[in-house]
């Protein structure tokens, strides 16, 4: 009866209903400039991108590449035991693709999507802003090391959820830190400071748990909230959905006077 997109709407429900309960930022408004193309966002990227792309490789590199290294470790371990290392195994890969996003000039230029998040923005929705290229490098990378251990479905699924209700909770409009767990787990005032707009370098890349930016000396948590979020050079973004799913293929022409 679980799927994923009533997973999706369940989560996007039940924190935008915190939002409103708790806001951090009483002032900030629910309907907003730009929102329908962020609705978009939720629904491709949260839906059809990832169906379009189990269905690509089903028919390119899952014939080629699942006889090499289909090894399945993981099949004898119980179901717990997989949603568990699942979860931290991807989680951790993506910590890792997340860095190199910020630090391969070429990946950057589509991971600005995210960063594009202004002030008044940063909302549950905005979880699910990000350019489609992002979620293809994101699957090729993972790919071999989820071919080799060959997790069950249920596992996988696990992780998305969980990854989905974190992803929700550290955009939302909510001032949590989540106490002594904030070194195990991510929170909305530690991702607030993935998006400021004023460090000299990206820090806290980690997507559901905060440990590896504890452990690698990635960890940023000041006692107040960013200054102001986004990026130098935001402006240069194309505003909606549609635009940006072409940028920075095709780049759009920078704004009259524009220095970024
Ligand atoms: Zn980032
Ligand atoms: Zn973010």
């Amino acid at each position: 009866m679980w799927s994923y997109p009533l997973v999706l709407a369940l989560a996007s429900a039940g924190v935008a209903l915190l939002e409103r309960i708790t806001p951090a930022r009483p002032s900030q408004p629910a309907l907003r400039r730009w929102l329908w193309s962020d609705a978009i966002y939720l629904v491709f990227n949260g839906h059809f991108l990832g169906v379009g792309l189990a269905w690509a490789a089903a028919r390119t590199v899952d014939p080629l590449l699942a006889s090499r290294f289909d090894l399945h470790l993981a099949s004898g371990w119980s179901i717990w035991v997989q949603a568990i290392v699942a979860t931290v195994v991807l989680d951790f890969a993506q910590w890792t693709i997340h860095n190199l996003l910020h630090r391969v000039p070429w990946l950057w230029e589509f991971h600005k999507v995210h960063h594009s998040v202004r002030d008044g923005e940063m909302d549950w929705i905005v979880s699910f802003r990000f350019h489609w290229a992002e979620v293809v490098v994101y699957k090729t990378l993972q790919y071999l090391p989820l071919a080799i251990l060959g997790f069950s479905g249920e596992a996988l699924f696990f992780h998305a959820v969980f990854g989905t209700v974190v992803g929700h909770l550290n955009h939302a409009n909510l001032d949590w830190g989540h106490g002594v767990w904030r070194y195990v787990l991510n929170s909305p005032r530690m991702h607030l400071w993935h998006h400021d707009a004023d460090s000299p370098r990206a820090r806290n890349f980690g997507i559901i748990f905060s440990l590896w930016d504890w452990l690698f000396g990635t960890a940023w948590l000041p006692d107040h909230p960013p200054r102001r979020l986004g990026f130098d050079g935001e402006r240069a973004l194309p505003p909606d959905f549609f635009r940006r799913s072409l940028w920075p293929l095709v780049r759009a022409p920078l704004p009259p006077g524009d220095p970024s």
